[in-house]
């Protein structure tokens, strides 16, 4: 049997919260009780938002709450040229395109797609109206007739671009695909959940779903535990995993905890950190008994 290799992988934007503490405890356990191992991943693609400190901070909250990890840490930020050679085999295929759109270019097409017929996604199209991903309206595709030309003259006169992921394209690529999560099965892989979504950042050679699909083939991980608000990205991870030749892993997403009153742990609950309850003087089997009864009041 293939040894169980999970990872925690946190943003360093904010300090180690109850919430991240049950999340980093549940790959722990999973490949502690399976002799495996747990590996701690640094993302910090976003470069504007992480903090060093943050990482140094993280690091010893871990270590702290007894939850040490196998090898050394992978920080994103020192591997960049893993994921351009990545973004290079998606775009040899034609799979991605530039996409120079401003942040305002977006919204007015969105805005004017609501009112007129648009061009619609193979499989994903509403009648009118901008398409919806989980997080809203998705980009609606503008860059991708950009006639390779005119991206060339764009490109040589200097203009910024992020790439975006061909999702029509892929989908096609990758053909039908599903994934398993631990408690909710066998599910079936909807390639165009999250529409032509950015694959590669204006200021880095990625992005998070590019860097944590390449990351997780490279480090061999076989379970990927992490909160349920990314199980919709997890759909275009295995898109992203069909068409670079990966192995998928098992996935289980855990529910995410909340405070009493049922709200949402968040970063900006500075009161959770685990830093100010080891302040106040709670004990590390504390938190994490604390963590794991948080996480009972939700499963
Ligand atoms: N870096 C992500 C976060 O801090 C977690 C991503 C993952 O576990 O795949 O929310």
């Amino acid at each position: 049997m293939q040894p169980v290799v999970t990872r925690f992988a946190p943003s360093p934007t904010g300090l180690l919260h109850l919430g991240s503490a049950y999340s980093a405890l549940v790959a722990w356990t999973r490949a502690r009780e399976a002799g495996g191992r747990f590996l701690l991943r640094i993302e910090d693609t976003d470069i504007r938002r992480c903090r060093r400190e943050y990482e140094t901070a993280i690091l010893r909250d871990l270590k702290w709450l007894g939850l040490g990890w196998d090898g050394e840490v992978r920080r994103q930020s020192d591997h960049f040229s893993d994921y351009g050679r990545e973004l290079d085999r998606l775009g040899d295929r034609g799979l991605v395109y530039p996409c120079f759109c401003s942040r305002a270019e977006i919204e007015r097409e969105i805005a004017a797609s609501a009112s007129a017929p648009h061009d619609s996604l193979p499989g994903g199209s509403l009648p009118g109206g901008p398409l919806l991903g989980p997080d809203g309206p998705l980009y609606p595709g503008t860059c991708r007739h950009v006639a390779p030309a005119e991206r060339k003259r764009r490109i040589a006169a200097g203009r910024e671009f992020c790439m975006r992921l061909d999702s029509g394209r892929a989908a096609a690529t990758a053909g039908s695909y599903d994934f398993v999560d631990e408690r909710r099965g066998r599910i079936e892989g909807q390639p165009l959940l999250m529409g032509d979504f950015v694959i590669a950042r204006k200021d880095t050679p990625t992005s998070y779903h590019l860097a944590v699909t390449v990351d997780d083939h490279l480090q061999g991980v076989t379970l990927v535990t992490r909160g349920e608000d990314i199980l919709p990205s997890t759909h275009i991870h295995v898109l992203l995993q069909r068409l670079l030749g990966y192995a998928t892993p098992l996935y289980a997403h855990h529910p995410l905890i909340t405070d009493a009153t049922g709200r949402r742990l968040a970063k900006r609950d500075k009161d959770l950190t685990v830093q100010s309850l080891r302040e106040s003087g709670v004990g590390p089997a504390e938190v994490r008994r604390r963590a794991l009864a948080a996480a009972g009041r939700q499963a």
